[in-house]
């Protein structure tokens, strides 16, 4: 199992979701009433960052 972080665009909220890394990454803000969509903050180190929106930030 790994700790995901999700950070939600909508609320702001974060939380953390244990989930198998075979498992899809969630879809649903946690939040009650919220429907945003979170994406992960952290990824698991194995991972390489290449994917299109990791480098908006400057680099
Ligand atoms: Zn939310």
């Amino acid at each position: 199992m790994v700790t995901y972080v999700y950070e939600c665009p909508t609320c702001g909220q974060q939380f953390e979701a244990r989930q198998k890394m075979s498992e899809p990454a969630l879809i649903n803000c946690r939040t009650e009433g919220c429907e945003g969509a979170p994406r992960r903050v952290i990824l698991p180190s194995v991972f390489v960052l290449k994917g299109k929106g990791w480098f908006k930030d400057g680099y």
